[in-house]
């Protein structure tokens, strides 16, 4: 049965790769926000490691995108749909605890049902970390005797500056920092990412009033504990 990895720049994705045995890898260029670093990255990534990537301008989701640069909605069905095409098993990586419309257990579960009734076969969209926290699955990569230097050339930053440059400042840094922390490895950033406003004004209320999974507070608190940072 023919696999493909939608793969974006992040933490996840090439964890993922490796985890699923090096399938072939789709990456979307949308159009959307930040591109540009992310297919850096990607073809970075792909070039090194020998990764079978196709980078894919079918989809122009642009105008869907907002200027603050959010993500684009149910922008994961519309990948599946594609992705459809050329695979039965789509694997699009989530990790435990997330629960947004277009990426969550049920949701790919509905995806793979009306994909099997249109497509005219089974087809799978899973993720292989529905069980895995991010600090979990850079755990499972260093246990796999996997290169600190290889997962440091992913990108996960929302707010793209100059290339390669991690801000500090925004939620996709602040957990791509707590997964690395918790695992020791020191990762770059323009800004330390526990001294960003947001974590005292929001995060921390937040968290404190259970608007977090357990494991997702357990886990910034780890980190944060590491850094003498703890609120
Ligand atoms: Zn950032």
């Amino acid at each position: 049965m023919s696999e493909i990895l939608l793969f974006s720049a992040g933490l996840d994705s090439f964890p993922a790769w490796h985890y699923l045995g090096k399938p072939r890898t789709l990456y979307f260029d949308s159009g959307h926000y930040g591109r540009q670093q992310e297919i850096d990255t990607v073809q970075a990534l792909a070039a090194a490691h020998g990764m079978d990537l196709e980078i894919s301008n079918e989809l122009d989701l642009s105008r869907w995108a907002t200027p603050q640069g959010d993500l684009i909605p149910f922008r994961n069905v519309l990948f599946a749909m594609l992705a459809a095409f050329r695979a039965e098993v789509i694997w699009c990586v989530g990790v435990k605890g997330d629960h947004t419309a277009d990426k969550s257990p049920e949701a790919f579960a509905r995806m793979s049902e009306m994909l099997s009734t249109f497509v005219d076969r089974p087809i799978r969209v899973d993720s292989p970390f529905w069980n895995m926290t991010k600090s979990d699955i850079v755990a499972w990569y260093l246990k796999s005797g996997l290169p600190v230097n290889h997962l440091l050339q992913t990108f996960s930053c929302a707010t793209p500056g100059s290339a390669f440059t991690h801000c500090g400042r925004c939620p996709s840094c602040l957990r791509r920092w707590i997964a690395l922390t918790n695992n020791d490895i020191t990762g770059h950033f323009a800004a330390p990412p526990w001294t960003w406003d947001r974590i005292r004004t929001y995060y921390v209320p937040a968290m404190a009033s259970g608007g977090y999974p357990p494991h997702r507070v357990e886990e910034f608190h780890r980190a944060m504990a590491t850094v003498g940072a703890l609120p």
